[in-house]
């Protein structure tokens, strides 16, 4: 097993943990160092945030998302709305953040109220300021490999595994869940460094079977221990996307994370794993968008 400073490994006998937190730590000083040279340019990176409702997780996700820009030196503007505003209101804000110059990147937080068509918003979204990576024209350039806004959340998985200098190149990946947002772009990622990917869900009939041939495992289900530690291969990665509240009210993910600590050769752990990579490939995306612009 290899480590590295994102990755600490406590004992010889546990996985070794990718510390979502250093990481981003990490990343957003090279983004703090791109702002600075894109605003001697003249151009501030800019994000509008809209939020629809008043979805108390929705706003704790927003406000996180317009912290990092500030502490990043991002311009961000968080726009909140009444839950009953009209679709056709949204679409028409959206129509109008698309031509302000000033803003590189749109985000409406999901999930819109369900008077509101939420696929109607996302492609109403410039393809360019498409900074969650969740518009049509995003996930089919993904697809055929041409550039284009990668989702946040499998992005951050990504360079998670770039972190811990992890070769994907003829390993098996498992992925579980097959969302438009996290499990279809993980998939399609991981094959484009040429894993052989297995993509389970609901319907999968063995999914332990599956598991077990893993080199690579990411569990994005939706429930605390999908994932526990006789379906995982000695020395496997694991990496945990799921945000979840245990019986007690605790925040957990979808691995069962003390029992498969003792197997996985790395894991990523819930709080302080995913979620921070997710708000800091928003902002890479956003630099990005800024970057193209100029
Ligand atoms: P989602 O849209 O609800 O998708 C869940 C997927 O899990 C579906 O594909 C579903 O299969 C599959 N599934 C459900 N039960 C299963 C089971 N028993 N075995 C195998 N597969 C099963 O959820 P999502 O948006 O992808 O999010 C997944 C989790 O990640 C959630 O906990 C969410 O909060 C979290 N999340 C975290 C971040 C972050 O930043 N850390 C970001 C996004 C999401 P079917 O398709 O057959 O229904």
């Amino acid at each position: 097993m290899t480590t590295n400073q994102n990755a600490s490994n406590a004992s010889a006998d546990t996985a070794a943990v990718i510390d979502g937190v250093a990481l981003s730590a990490k990343l957003r000083e090279d983004i703090t160092r791109r702002t600075v040279a894109l605003k001697a340019r003249g151009v501030t990176p800019g994000l509008a945030v809209l939020l629809v409702g008043d979805n108390p997780a929705s706003a704790v996700y927003v406000r996180n998302k317009v912290k990092a820009c500030a502490d990043s030196g991002l311009h961000s503007v968080l726009e909140r709305y009444a839950a009953d505003m009209t679709e056709a209101a949204l679409l028409a804000r959206i129509d109008a953040l698309n031509k302000d110059p000033s803003i590189h990147g749109i985000l409406v937080q999901m999930p819109v109220p369900a008077h509101i068509d939420a696929n109607k918003v996302i492609e109403a979204i410039a393809p360019e300021k498409d900074v969650d990576g969740f518009h049509i024209a995003s996930a089919g350039a993904l697809m055929v490999g041409q550039p284009g806004f990668i989702s946040c959340t499998p992005y951050g998985c990504m360079k998670m595994l770039e972190s811990i200098g992890y070769d994907l190149r003829g390993k098996h990946a498992v992925v579980i869940g097959r969302s438009n947002i996290v499990g279809k772009p993980m998939a399609m990622l991981l094959l484009q460094k040429s894993a052989t990917v297995t993509i389970c869900h609901s319907a999968t009939q063995d999914l332990k079977a599956m598991t077990l041939q893993a080199d690579v495992i990411v569990a994005a289900v939706g429930k605390c221990n999908v994932l526990t530690a006789d379906m995982v291969k000695p020395g496997a990665v694991v990496i945990d996307v799921g945000m979840n509240r245990n019986p007690q009210g605790k925040l957990c993910g979808d691995v069962d994370y003390e029992a498969v600590r003792q197997v996985a050769g790395f894991i990523t752990p819930v709080p302080g794993g995913v979620g921070p990579m997710t708000i800091t490939m928003l902002l890479v995306n956003t630099l990005e968008s800024a970057e193209r612009h100029l």
